[in-house]
């Protein structure tokens, strides 16, 4: 079985981690934000230490690394009952950032839209900059590396929304405040969580009259 996702999708600074955050929150939305399972790697550990290297540099992961953390997050948050695929939607926060990954996790993912987050870029290096200081976050801390990752962007990262159909495509005006740009996301996940509904009700009635038709099935037999 693919998982449903949703992109959320925008160079860095564009507010993707925070929407991402505040949409978790909704029951049926699974936020999963790559930069965060990396910077929650121990920086010792060999995994952590490859991050470190591409990261503070403001270049991506290998993808082969990216795609197997991920896999083992998402697999992991499933066994311990975090992340139910069956009645959630995950919302894939800095994945896929390259065409390269958007093949890879073809048979992972079914990809049911795309949000993307548009801002000007000085905007974008503002906020990144404000976030340096509050978050102290060493990609964040200079100003070649930030640079560098827009430049990422716009050469691995933009060719990934021509690879998907571009009736899947929303974009989003990012320039707003965080409140107003929460207000024009909303209703594009209406619909994708009625649907979700759907579903989980229509399995839970086939599987009511399953059970039913066993029971019945017993009953006749003794
Ligand atoms: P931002 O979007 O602000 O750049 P993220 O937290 O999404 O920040 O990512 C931080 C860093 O983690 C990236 O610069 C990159 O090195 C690494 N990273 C995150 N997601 C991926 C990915 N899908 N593939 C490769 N590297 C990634």
């Amino acid at each position: 079985m693919r998982y449903k996702a949703i992109l959320l999708f925008g160079a860095p600074g564009s507010g993707k981690g925070t929407q991402g955050k505040i949409i978790g929150q909704i029951p049926g939305f699974f936020h999963s934000s790559t930069g965060d399972i990396f910077r929650s790697l121990d920086l010792r550990s060999e995994m952590g230490r490859v991050f470190w290297e591409y990261a503070s540099r403001g270049e991506l992961v290998p993808d082969e690394i990216t795609i197997r953390v991920w896999r083992q997050y998402i697999t992991g948050m499933e066994w311990v009952n975090q992340f139910h695929p069956d009645s959630e939607v995950i919302v894939l926060d800095g994945l896929p950032r390259n065409v390269n990954q958007a093949r890879l996790l073809t048979s992972e993912i079914e990809v049911v839209k795309i949000l993307y987050l548009r801002a000007e870029p000085n905007k974008m290096i503002e906020r990144l900059r404000r976030r340096a200081l509050k978050e102290s976050r060493f990609d964040d801390a200079n100003d070649a590396v930030i640079r560098k990752r827009m430049l990422t962007f716009e050469r691995d990262t933009r060719p990934v929304l021509d690879y998907y159909p571009q009736d899947l495509v929303v974009r989003i005006d990012a320039m707003k405040s965080q409140i107003e740009v929460l207000t024009d996301i909303l209703p594009e996940l209406t619909p994708i969580k009625h649907e979700m509904d759907a579903a989980v009700e229509a399995a839970d009635r086939a599987y009511e009259q399953a059970r039913e038709a066993a029971a019945q099935n017993a009953v006749g037999k003794s």
